[in-house]
């Protein structure tokens, strides 16, 4: 069977891990958390980041920072994934769902002022197998009616957005480095904070609502608490995990758009002849390689197609469930049908994407497609 997913290891994970281990500090802020941050920082320049335990923690800090109060109405794609709007549940917010573009599962962004009431605090763009949401209209938006803006770059890895970084254009954008995403730390996540007078705050509530932080650099004599908070820092083992993926992050990257390439290449003429819709990147947007995935013409198809291929030993995989129709949300739900965003949830298909994927594999299942098709 070829996976739909398998971790990438450069090899250097378990050495860093023992070097953690014999240095004798294992909790989180330390020489690996340091080296990984600085590297988001100076490559992107962020202005601050900070490891997490996951891209839901970071977003969950998002939402802390953006300072959501119960009622508070927050915009994002109902395609998404549950965290995105979870983060801001747990503070009290109405979260007020978006459709997707027609043809890219990104948010709507000519449906977004629409969406905007005086109570909106946030809209959360969710950058679609990495591909930026178009985010200059939106940035006016947020700054027309003073709205945060917070990026959900789970992603989002190393890709661009009229050359700037994504998760750097927004208040904050959150990374996850979950098995399935670029790079990886088995589960692990990152804040980026782009405004600066919510450096000092960010700090505060990832070490539990105490300025400890500020205290290790000598800045303080003794550290206390002095705001809300969680532990929200990973251990020193995770952090020297994501360092090994990081200093190979290049050569992940590259192999991943070459694959992503291929597929492209060799599902253009099922695409031209009608069969599927293949993956759009608009020209503002640079591609990641996170995901590649088709549009076929109906759920049955989609089936169908899931099926064959595994028949072949290919697993291919559907995506998100639009989540203005999940149990949880369903009832909760006034506003209008999200008709874009529910045809990504019947038709949409993801192929086998990973760092070992060989070519022949690839034309393997680019063969199987298109023999389905014929
Ligand atoms: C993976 C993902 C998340 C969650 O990331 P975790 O690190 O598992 O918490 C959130 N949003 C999107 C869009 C994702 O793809």
């Amino acid at each position: 069977m070829i996976p739909f997913n398998q971790p990438f290891l450069t090899g250097k994970e378990t050495e860093y891990i023992v070097d953690a281990v014999n240095s004798k500090k294992l909790s989180g802020n330390g020489k690996y958390t340091k080296k990984c941050q600085s590297f988001f920082e100076d490559h992107y320049k962020f202005k601050k980041a900070l490891l997490t335990s996951s891209c839901t923690d970071a977003l969950e800090m998002a939402s802390l920072l953006a300072d959501i109060q119960p009622g508070d109405e927050v915009i994002m794609p109902t395609y998404t994934f549950v965290s995105t709007a979870n983060a801001f549940v747990l503070r009290g917010a109405t979260i007020v769902f978006a459709d997707s573009e027609k043809d890219h599962p990104n948010i709507d962004v000519n449906k977004l002022e629409g969406l905007i009431t005086p109570k909106t605090k946030a809209i959360v763009p969710v950058h679609y197998a990495g591909v930026a949401c178009d985010m200059d209209p939106m940035l006016e938006l947020a700054k027309k009616y003073d709205i945060k803006i917070i990026e959900d770059a789970a992603q989002a890895f190393d890709s661009f957005y009229k050359g700037k970084p994504l998760g750097g254009i927004g208040d904050f954008g959150a990374f996850s480095f979950h098995e399935t995403k670029n790079i990886i730390s088995g589960e692990g996540g990152l804040l980026s904070v782009n405004k600066d007078d919510s450096i000092g705050r960010s700090e505060i509530i990832w070490e539990k609502g105490t300025n400890r932080a500020a205290f290790f650099r000598g800045e303080i004599d003794k550290y206390g608490w002095v705001d809300v908070g969680s532990s929200f820092l990973p251990s020193e083992v995770v952090a020297a995990f994501l360092y090994a993926q990081i200093e190979n992050q290049e050569k992940i990257q590259t192999k991943r758009v070459s694959l992503w390439n291929q597929y492209y290449d060799q599902l253009s003429e099922t695409e031209a002849k009608g069969f599927v819709k293949l993956p759009k990147v608009p020209s503002y947007a640079t591609n990641n390689a996170h995901m590649f995935y088709l549009v076929c013409n109906s759920a049955e198809e989609r089936q169908k197609l899931i099926e064959y291929l595994r028949a072949k030993e290919i697993h291919a995989v559907f995506h998100y469930l639009s989540l203005h129709k999940s149990v949880f949300f369903q009832d909760k739900y006034k506003g209008e049908a999200l008709e874009n965003a529910d045809n990504f949830s019947q038709c949409l298909i993801r192929l086998p994407l990973y760092y070992d994927l060989t070519i022949q594999e690839v034309s393997y299942i680019s063969d199987s497609i298109k023999s389905f098709f014929e």
